[in-house]
């Protein structure tokens, strides 16, 4: 279904091979390594108790170091890593290995490449979970205009990747590594300059052409109306649910617009349902909470948790819809 090859300045991405539709799961893997809480001290010996193909396949990948962050983790490392320079310096001094000395800044320096390649590849899978690594979906590139979006599976043990629109033979598969995915530009730059040291060339980053330039008046628009939406006083009636509510429709139109599905749009049509229940317009909320579950499916593939929450909601609606036709 996909090939891995090279992607121009971005490196090696993920290609579609042929037409991949919505909803198909592209990547189902299981965590190379994962690092629980904060403590990044477990990683190198896990690294090192990796067999040589999983080793090989976890260096190769790329990492983004930033100065104050290798600072960090240099001195992690040196703490975790000073027993065995203290014996090897003792090794060398005695004259039995000399060689030991330099073997041992040799896994400092790959101690130091293993945080980074993990932190620069690694998906924070939830707070009791922890962060993992999945070698072959860390090959996937970020775009603001995602055509993929990635979950973690509990039951499986497996992080899965699916087509949260259409993908074309050829086109490459794309994840957005930020949260903010209705952020402007400015700010999503920044990010990713900083947090993964790259310059987003994403068609909605791309401000040359008419996309880029048109979503970004679309995200400009909808943080007016939210600011809008924020700063006006409460009615204490009716009209504060509908403010609400035509401001979850204007979200949802700007995700629309820009073609960007998966959780995030979902949430929004969850919301839009829930305020909507609120307003007792039971249809509506069951419109907007299939819409929601019809996105979780693909998003998150049936046999899912969370698709299956949703359709409970759904259940739901339809359960209270028919008791209060029926009362
Ligand atoms: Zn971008």
């Amino acid at each position: 279904m996909i090939d891995v090859r090279t992607a121009g300045a971005k490196g090696l991405g993920v290609f579609a091979k042929k037409l991949i539709p919505r909803g198909t799961r592209i990547f189902s893997e299981r965590p190379l390594l994962t690092i629980h809480g904060h403590d990044a001290s477990t990683l190198y010996p896990a690294v090192k108790l990796l067999n040589t193909k999983d080793r090989d396949a976890f260096m190769a990948l790329s990492s983004f170091r930033d100065r104050e962050l290798d600072l960090m983790r240099w001195s992690v490392v040196l703490v975790h890593t000073a027993q065995n320079t203290i014996s090897s310096l003792l090794h060398a001094l005695l004259g039995r290995r000399g060689f030991a000395l330099l073997n041992n800044r040799n896994s400092l320096k790959d101690h130091v490449e293993a945080l980074s390649i993990f932190r620069s590849n690694a998906f924070n899978i939830g707070p009791k979970l922890g962060t993992s690594l999945f070698p072959r979906i860390a090959r996937i590139n970020h775009s603001c205009l995602p055509n993929a979006q990635g979950n973690f599976h509990e039951p499986l043990g497996k992080f899965n990747v699916h087509a949260t629109r259409d993908i074309q033979a050829d086109e490459e598969v794309s994840l957005n590594y930020l949260l903010e995915t209705g952020a402007l530009r400015h700010v999503r730059v920044d990010k990713l300059s900083r947090g993964y040291g790259f310059d987003c060339a994403c068609p909605a980053c791309d401000m040359s052409g008419k996309r880029g330039m048109k979503g970004e008046e679309r995200r400009v628009a909808m943080h007016e109306v939210l600011k809008a939406f924020i700063e006006r006083p409460m009615a204490g009636d009716i009209s504060d649910k509908e403010a609400e509510m035509e401001t979850m429709k204007a979200f949802i139109e700007l995700y629309e617009s820009e073609g960007i599905a998966g959780k995030e749009l979902s949430n929004l049509y969850l919301k839009a349902a829930d305020i909507s229940f609120g307003m007792q317009n039971l249809k509506g909320a069951l419109v907007y909470a299939a819409q929601a579950a019809r996105l979780d499916r693909d998003t998150f593939g049936e046999d899912h948790p969370d698709y299956r929450k949703s359709l409970e909601i759904v259940n739901t609606f339809k359960t209270v819809g028919h008791k209060s036709r029926t009362v």
